[in-house]
């Protein structure tokens, strides 16, 4: 099939790139003209592992190619994937400006029958909203043109999103057009030869289909972290509960780790902007409203610790963290719990300085060059002579570490650890004083 991908971010990419392995002719398109020009020459903008060599393999066998120019991809594609962003909007609703320029702009270029998918994150009416800025701008040229919208929700993760477009669970597909099934059937079937994955569902059932996963998702974060600080304040540890509670089949151990709260692009503001559709249809969603809250209150627990720690004294202390990204297997610094703990400590007149396998970049194009902030290139420089370590990626190679070189190397023995890694009795042990989340210490 001939395919437009609108958007060359984690999913336009991850979209287009998976699509073109599996034999389809796939036409990115982006407004960044920066962007398109680094992939047009191999330049990966993001990092997603394993992401590259598919980019690169099937641009340079012809099946994936670039360009800024929407006319051109407009008319190249039967299918018109809309991936571009859903960023927040100030009232936390979804921001649908980038969607709904994608589809003035399909209007405006098309002159055949054109599949219009909803790959982008979007509120129940999204696609209704798409085909009537489509259909004005056919009716603006005057011409009668047929076309189709399905909603057609990611689910990939960051870190994994290659693994988890190629053996996705489900492939959801919203539409009430034997032809859509019949294209999407086509666009997917590569990835359901094993067995059937597309669920095809009404549109609206698409669309809250997306919400409530990730929403699910972060109410069991936010349920886990409200009870690492109940275990924390009674004395219990959390890690044990969580293995007490996930051997239970019903509940499982996916997804419940405490931490220092979740951040990334989508799961703040999918709950955000699913509890605004509620309150836009006069529900109130309570219990979203309340995943939210305890999220916000869980990422100022690290620098509530280093306070309690430091007694309130942080002026002129260099705190050394391990992890930037908000999650591992990503550069992504969207909502990082990290820039919460920064901020903060920027504010006490502390020094960060940080180091990330992957994110310092994105973590110096955001902050700028300040005196306050160093990245450093490897993970033990950043704890020479620090007061204390904080980890807030649970980055693979940091789950083992050198606990006497730490306390060798910190100026105080403080390690404040918001992913649980490590047993506090072993860190004890070697001479440091460890603060977990919800480990039934006082802190
Ligand atoms: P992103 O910010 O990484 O990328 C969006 C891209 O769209 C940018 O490159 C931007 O330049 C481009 N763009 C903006 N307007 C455009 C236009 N008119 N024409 C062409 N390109 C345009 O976004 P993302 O993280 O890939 O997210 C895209 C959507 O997918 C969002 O709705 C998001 O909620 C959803 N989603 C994201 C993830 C994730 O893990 N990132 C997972 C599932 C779903």
């Amino acid at each position: 099939m001939r395919i437009a991908v609108f958007g060359t971010g984690y999913v336009g990419l991850v979209t287009g790139a998976c699509l073109a392995d599996v034999g389809h002719q796939v036409m990115c398109v982006d407004v960044d003209a920066a962007k398109i020009e680094g992939l047009q020459r191999g330049v990966i903008p993001i990092y997603e592992p394993g992401l590259e060599a598919i980019v690169r393999r099937n641009h340079d066998e012809g099946r994936l190619a670039f360009t800024t120019d929407a006319a051109r991809a407009v008319a190249f594609g039967e299918l018109q994937f809309i991936a571009v962003g859903t960023p927040p909007d100030e009232d936390g609703s979804a921001d649908l400006q980038y969607v709904l320029a994608v589809a003035r702009t399909i209007g405006r270029h098309m002159d055949a029958y054109k599949i219009v998918v909803d790959k982008s994150t979007v509120p129940v009416g999204t696609a209704e909203r798409v085909g009537e800025a489509i259909a004005r701008e056919l009716a603006t040229r005057d011409v009668s043109i047929d076309f189709d919208v399905c909603s057609n929700p990611e689910f990939l993760k960051e870190g994994a999103a290659i693994e988890d477009f190629t053996k996705s669970a489900r492939i959801v597909v919203g539409t009430d057009s034997e032809r859509v099934r019949a294209a999407m059937r086509e666009c997917y079937g590569p990835y359901s030869r094993n067995h059937d994955k597309i669920l095809f569902m009404d549109v609206r059932a698409a669309e809250l289909t997306k919400y409530a996963a990730n929403a699910m998702l972060a109410t069991k974060i936010s349920f886990m972290n409200e009870i690492a600080n109940l275990a924390e304040r009674l004395g219990a540890d959390v890690e044990q509960v969580r293995l007490g509670i996930g051997s239970d089949p019903r509940i499982g151990y996916h997804f419940i780790y405490p931490g220092c709260g979740y951040g990334g692009s989508c799961f703040p503001k999918d709950v955000q902007a699913l509890a605004r559709t509620a309150r836009e249809v006069g529900y109130e969603a309570e219990l979203l409203d309340a995943v939210e809250s305890v999220n916000h209150r869980q990422k100022r627990v690290l620098f509530d610790k280093l306070v309690q720690v430091f007694d309130g004294d942080l002026a002129g202390r260099t705190i050394a963290l391990w992890g930037l990204a908000f999650k591992p297997d990503t550069d992504d610094m969207r909502e990082a719990p990290s820039r919460v703990l920064m901020e903060a400590l920027w504010a006490a007149g502390a020094r960060v300085r940080a180091f990330d396998p992957q994110a310092m970049a994105e973590t110096a194009r955001i902050y700028g060059v300040r005196e306050d902030l160093e990245l450093v290139p490897e993970r033990y420089d950043a704890v020479d002579g620090a007061d204390a370590l904080v980890i807030c990626t649970e980055w693979k190679p940091f789950r083992a570490a050198d606990f006497a070189r730490l306390r060798t190397l910190l100026a105080r023995p403080v390690v404040v650890d918001g992913r649980n890694l490590y047993d506090p009795r072993i860190l004890r042990e070697a001479g440091l004083m460890y603060y977990a989340v919800g480990r039934g210490e006082s802190l």
